[in-house]
């Protein structure tokens, strides 16, 4: 067998001896010489069930063991040999199969084999296509590396250039997200890949479809050729091929799940349900309440169609946890919403598609999919996210009738295996009418429900399977009744999109462009006009308290008018809870938000013990929600009112004797009259909205220079320019923050990585470990304060390698 180095460029050598020896651990040079040649005679035949039967390093063995990894995955004993002994690797294996450990332990003990310390520089990088994904395999590498010495980092965008190139150079395993890297690349003049030992793309087909590819192939372009490569996916695709031509050589095809009868895992049983457009909402809704006690994922396509759903049905209370989670919340809110998901035991959270790939919640119970899909691949990797890891799970895809026979033969062509079910009468329960009244008593949420259905319409309309997704064939006047929405939004179409292009544009294309047009890069399709009489009447001028949000809506339409195809795009507007001074999550707390700033000091946030916190708003607010204006106007229409618990009137129908009520006619009847009365009323109230939507619309714009304006001079370096499902100039601070930590106080970064470190980590492990450790006479960590900022997590990190 060929030595470990043979080809590629070893660790740089020539350093003076003082330096290497004071940083350099003492290793036993026999035990790597045994280590080196067990890994060389290794048998690719034979059968390797545990990880102990595998050559490893007795720090990676102990890591491993302190995170109870005992027996391997199919992928891990096909990938390991092969990946230990440093061949390339194209690896496809089902989700939640174990991919990350295949090229982990690969990583830790590769760099092991070859001595690499701190001043060898940069000797793996791991690629993953999101942010969520990047952090948790920092997080495992974390765990199964924790006595190795190496130093490793986080490069996922938002934060300085200049304070993370100071800490680059003494990386040597970093986890990235490919926009950062190629702009470290290109503009780190410090930042040495030039002994760069081993490159991994996790997700390699989900990096290729949000358009990371052209930075993909800059970034192999700085590569030293000479490299192990190991690209992981689920799916293959072409791209993922043309790929692996260009970057592997002479790789190993290891696709475990190839030959299996199911894409899918075995342990996972899958459904759909014929629920027509207009019903999904009621069939959702009736699943949640059947199963109150599981942990449930809906994935929806877009942000907003996530924000409509979760603001309404948490009004309806049903008695499960609701969260929710798309791309355009802040960092610190998606994690610490997916943190609070993991953590759960029965929730439900709505999510579009960035929580689609590689996310490892653990204990899913059910998938759903409440829209469809656009391909197969999506279905797959959705579904993927339960029944991980030999666990059982179910999924459940909803389809619109006009959409099974061309799903069910999208998947059956994917060996996906699914069947039909019915949801039981019994359970079925309706919340149409609950929800025409709530969006008809709340404005904000029916300019919401609006928004979900331009864009969910939008995302039907841009799918480029045309045989599943047939526009014409939904009942889309009915989904906007069963939204309590009054009446569809009209919406015009243009050709020329297409879901994907929109989808991976980068968002700081999308927003620069001045009149929507989606810049591509290829060819410049017209953007969907979607400016109807009914955009205007959204962005009516509330009379009330809400004014400062709708300013703020409005103007966020502007921003968003293109990004409503992005799966992860939505804003993070919290008109809801600022209206009905409601229990809010956690991410509205983090965000500012200009209509609160215009209108009234920020709200004041209150946490109470285990409990959300509640947003107060200013006093005035406050008073002017239950004005003496605010009551008269509901008693033009209402004869009685009843307060509910935060003060806000509502009108009562009061009930009349059953006896008047017979000679009136027919229940039904009745029923459809009043039906009747209260579209007409509804549509009514409508016409209001689009008297003043020609003044806003001026002051709109007006709002729209003077925010292009302050955009362009605040863009500098923090702003690096980011993909899709990364929120641009965000701060990969916030994100530390929102690790699982006893508090979220603001500190001080801190110029210098510290020397020592918490220790708290460990918490977890079991007393004999850390004395394992300590034995090992391994550096011990110590510090006051649990991490906080990203060079605390480097550093913690460099020092759990140690
Ligand atoms: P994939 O990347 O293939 O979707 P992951 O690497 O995220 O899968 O692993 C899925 C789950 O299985 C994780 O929770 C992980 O901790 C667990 N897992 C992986 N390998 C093993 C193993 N050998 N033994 C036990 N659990 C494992
Ligand atoms: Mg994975």
């Amino acid at each position: 067998m060929a030595p470990p180095t043979e080809g590629r460029k070893s660790k740089p050598k020539g350093r003076p001896k003082n330096d290497t020896r004071s940083l350099k651990r003492k290793r036993d040079v026999d035990d790597l010489e045994k280590l080196q040649k067990a890994v060389e005679e290794l048998d690719l035949k034979a059968e390797i069930k545990d990880f102990t039967d595998l050559p490893l390093s007795q720090t990676t063995a102990s890591g491993l063991e302190a995170s109870h990894f005992k027996t391997l995955t199919d992928i891990q004993s096909k990938a390991l040999p092969l990946a230990l002994k440093e061949k390339d690797i194209l690896g496809a294996a089902k989700t939640g199969s174990g991919k990350t450990l295949a090229f982990l332990i690969p990583v830790l003990e590769n760099l092991y084999r070859q001595k690499w310390t701190e001043l060898d520089g940069l000797g793996a990088l791991i690629i993953s296509p999101t942010r969520e994904l990047a952090i948790q395999i920092f997080e495992v590498l974390r765990k199964i590396g924790r006595y190795h010495t190496f130093s490793a980092g986080l490069v996922i965008g938002g934060r300085s250039l200049q304070e993370e190139k100071e800490r680059l150079g003494r990386m040597n395993i970093l986890v990235c997200t490919p926009g950062r890297m190629l702009q470290h690349m290109d503009q780190t003049a410090a930042f040495e890949v030039d002994h760069l030992q081993m490159l991994v793309l996790d997700e390699a087909d989900r990096i290729m479809d949000m358009g990371f590819q052209a930075s993909v192939d800059a970034i192999i372009e700085h590569l030293p050729k000479q490299r192990q490569t190991m690209l992981f996916s689920a799916t293959q695709t072409k791209k993922v091929s043309d790929l692996a031509r260009l970057s592997l050589r002479d790789p190993e095809y290891v696709s475990v799940h190839e030959a299996a009868a199911t894409a899918t895992p075995t342990t996972l049983q899958q459904y759909y349900v014929l629920t027509p457009l207009p019903d999904k909402l009621d069939t959702l809704y009736s699943f949640i309440k059947s199963n109150l006690k599981s942990k449930i994922i809906v994935f929806m396509s877009s942000g907003k169609q996530v924000r409509f759903v979760y603001e309404s049905f948490r009004h309806l209370q049903p008695g499960i946890p609701l969260l929710h989670l798309h791309g355009r919340q802040k960092q610190t809110a998606r994690l610490d919403i997916t943190s609070k998901f993991s953590a759960s035991k029965n929730s439900c959270i709505f999510a579009t598609d960035v929580v689609a790939r590689g996310l490892d919640f653990p204990a899913v119970d059910w998938v759903i999919q409440m829209d469809c899909p656009e391909d197969a691949d999506t279905y797959i990797h959705r579904v993927g996210r339960t029944a991980r890891y030999e666990r059982a799970g179910k999924a459940v895809l909803f389809l619109d009738p006009s959409e099974e026979e061309g799903m069910l033969k999208r998947l059956e062509h994917k060996k996906v295996p699914i069947q039909r079910t019915k949801p039981r009468e019994k359970k079925q329960q309706s919340v149409k009418n609950q929800l025409q009244n709530m969006c008809f008593q709340d404005p904000e949420l029916k300019y919401l429900g609006q928004k979900a259905f331009v864009s969910y319409t939008r995302s039907v309309f841009v799918q480029k399977d045309k045989e599943v997704f047939k526009i014409d064939e939904y009942d889309l006047e009915g989904y906007a009744a069963s939204m309590g929405l009054p009446g569809a939004p009209k919406i015009k179409f243009q050709k020329g999109d297409s879901a994907k292009t929109l989808k991976n544009t980068p968002r700081a294309a999308l927003s620069s462009d001045e009149d929507s047009d989606v810049e591509t890069g290829e060819k410049k399709p017209k953007k969907d006009e979607v400016r109807t009489k009914y955009d205007r009447m959204f962005e009516r001028r509330n009379q009330d308290v809400l004014s400062g949000h709708y300013s703020k809506m409005i103007a966020e339409d502007d921003l968003d008018k293109d990004e409503d195809q992005q799966a992860d795009a939505d804003e993070d507007n919290d008109f809801l809870s600022v209206k009905r001074v409601l229990p809010v999550d956690e991410d509205k707390n983090s965000d500012d938000d200009e209509g609160v700033a215009a209108a009234g000091p920020a709200p004041k946030v209150i946490h109470g013990l285990g409990k959300e916190p509640l947003v107060i708003d200013s006093k005035r607010r406050e008073k002017m929600l239950k004005s003496k204006k605010k009551l008269l106007k509901l008693k033009e229409k209402g004869t009685k009112l009843v307060f509910d618990e935060d003060g806000i009137p509502h009108q009562m129908y009061e009930l009349e004797d059953e006896e008047a009520f017979r000679k009136q006619g027919p229940a039904e009847m009745q029923r459809a009259k009043f039906l009747e009365e209260e579209a007409a009323r509804v549509r009514e109230a409508d016409l209001d909205d689009k008297q003043l939507a020609k003044q806003k619309k001026r002051e709109k714009r007006e709002k729209k220079k003077a925010r292009e304006a302050a955009a362009k001079a605040s863009i500098d370096d923090d702003e690096a320019p980011e993909l899709v499902g990364l929120e641009v100039g965000e701060d990969p601070m916030d994100l530390l923050r929102s690790l699982p930590l006893p508090e979220d106080d603001e500190v001080e970064e801190k110029e210098e990585r510290p020397a020592k470190r918490p220790k708290k980590w460990f918490e977890d492990d079991s007393e004999d470990e850390k004395k394992k450790a300590a034995k090992k006479k391994r550096r011990v960590i110590e510090a006051e304060d649990e991490p906080e900022t990203l060079e605390d997590l480097e550093a913690l990190a460099a020092g759990l390698l140690s």
